[in-house]
């Protein structure tokens, strides 16, 4: 096979971007056979994400999706066009900031590298490789990487600065934005989380935040306007407001809510929060869910067979592999730590407020809340506790994200303590987010099958065989459990079963 010189071809971004324009441009009622024909046309790759995508039952929200994410890069594209600062952002970091600039637009690494993977031929390999073949070394996150990878070929979408809000998080994450900004020869805007989360060690991060807002205003030529913190921030409220309206919907036994709406929450909270594109794909999503509870429609069936909570990451490529393979085995996702950034209202009283409120965001990014903890696994593990809890999940993920050195650090005193004080088992998977070269979708399921056959089937036969006994025992039972006697149950023999899973 030839070799293709990566140089000679575009940048992720513009791939991207091309695109998008062709899909924005389908009707919000293509039929079903309109959708297979025009996909059939493209390549196998895109097919697979798109088709998932466009299921006629997801069909308003993933327009209200494409929408914000078009507006979000037509506004990139225009934004260099105006003259305006383009800030390369990673997703810990909150974009509604960069949104009360005028003269600054933000856009997201790992948006950028996920897109790629989810719909261009070849999917993001070419940008990996060609950062691999710069020597850098592979325990480098694929999930900034790619992107970055693209944009360290010269030609794809180059930023005017980089801000990182890694450090104190993830090291790889840091390095790889500022090797970049130092490369591209472009400012690099650090916020560094402490160590401590008492609070000393918050009043410190507000202040690094207050700085980098300093720092911003001086780079961009614009002192931030008290008017335009306060749309945003008010924006930002409602799409708080939907985003917990979405959990609450989620946490239904069955769930009326369509396991990809995991990823286009978060997506929007990395891109568009703040902004009214923001607030139009949640409440399509919220919209969608209520719609199905009502009419009883569950993705994944009435009748479960699981519903697992994915402790960090999920997988981001194969989408009919992964949530609709999932959909179509009755397993309901319950999403994955990337939701867990429990926004908060903002304070919009005054200028001081509403920054107050954006650096409490930025203190709850996801990764940003868990990795940089001051206690790493137990500020981790409290989040997955709170979400199986509070979504009713029966069960834990964990993907084994190959870069991801810190959560493998822990992972094991993790799993313990989530079958300790939760209760459900944890499956424990290996592979890369990002890149299906590490372990293949079809490897995912079968993984997946035999953990649902072999412990959830299990575990929901023992409960009914309890649930049999219990009956079967009747009244002279309840007299014995009662007095605490035989056919008493106890956490105790609950969280014992788990640990047997
Ligand atoms: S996935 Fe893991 S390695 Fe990658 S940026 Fe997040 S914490 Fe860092």
């Amino acid at each position: 096979m030839a070799e293709v010189d990566i140089r000679e071809h575009q940048g992720l971004y513009e791939r991207v971007y091309s695109l998008f324009s062709i899909v924005g441009k389908l009707r919000p009622d293509i039929s079903e056979e309109e959708t297979e024909g025009i996909l059939k046309l493209l390549p196998p790759d895109t097919y697979r994400a798109l088709r998932s995508m466009l299921r006629q039952d997801l069909l308003p929200a993933t327009f209200a999706f494409m929408r914000t994410l078009q507006v979000w890069m037509d506004e990139a594209f225009r934004a260099k066009e105006e003259g305006k600062k383009v800030v390369l952002v990673p997703f810990n970091f909150p974009p509604e900031l960069i949104h009360a600039f005028e003269g600054a637009f933000p856009l997201t690494s790992e948006v950028l590298s996920t897109l790629g993977v989810v719909v261009l031929e070849g999917q993001g390999e070419r940008y990996w490789d060609y950062a691999m073949g710069m020597g850098l070394p592979d325990h480098m996150c694929s999930s900034n990487t790619i992107e970055l990878g693209s944009v360290l070929t010269g030609k794809d979408f180059a930023p005017d600065a980089i801000v990182s809000s890694a450090p104190g998080s993830c090291d790889v994450n840091s390095s790889i934005h500022e090797f970049v900004s130092h490369l591209l020869g472009v400012p690099h805007f650090m916020l560094e989380k402490p160590g401590d989360s008492d609070r000393r060690g918050r009043e410190l991060f507000g202040r690094h935040y207050l700085s980098l807002v300093r720092r911003l205003e001086e780079f961009v030529g614009e002192e931030l306007k008290e008017e335009n913190l306060r749309r945003v921030a008010d924006k930002c409220n409602e799409c708080t407001d939907l985003y917990y309206d979405l959990w609450e919907l989620r946490s239904r036994v069955p769930t009326p809510v369509p396991a990809i709406f995991a990823l286009y929450t978060y997506a929007t909270r990395f891109t568009m929060w703040g902004r009214d594109e923001g607030i139009e794909c949640l409440r399509a999503c919220v919209d969608l869910a209520r719609s199905n509870l009502e009419r009883e429609y569950f993705p994944a069936g009435k009748e479960e067979v699981a519903r697992p909570l994915w402790i960090y990451l999920p997988y981001f490529f194969d989408f009919l592999g992964f949530f609709d393979w999932m959909e179509s085995h009755g397993i309901a996702n319950m999403g994955d730590v990337l939701m867990c950034c429990f926004p908060q209202r903002i304070d919009t009283t005054d200028r001081d407020s509403i920054l107050d409120g954006m650096a409490e965001a930025a203190w709850n990014m996801p990764m940003t809340r868990q990795m940089g903890g001051d206690f790493m696994s137990k500020r981790w593990l409290d989040d997955v506790v709170y979400a199986v809890k509070g979504l009713n999940a029966d069960c834990t993920i964990y993907c084994g994200h190959h870069s991801c050195k810190q959560t493998w650090s822990v992972f094991s005193q993790v799993r313990r303590e989530i079958t300790r004080t939760a209760g459900v088992p944890t499956l424990c998977l290996q592979g890369d987010s990002w890149i299906r070269r590490m372990t293949p979708m079809a490897v995912i399921q079968e993984e997946l099958t035999a953990f649902v056959d072999n412990v959830m089937r299990g575990r929901a036969g023992r409960r009914e065989g309890k649930r049999t006994r219990r009956s079967r025992a009747g009244r002279g039972g309840e007299a014995a459990a009662a007095a605490g006697g035989e056919g008493a149950p106890s956490p105790e023999e609950d969280i014992g079963e788990a640990d047997k899973d």
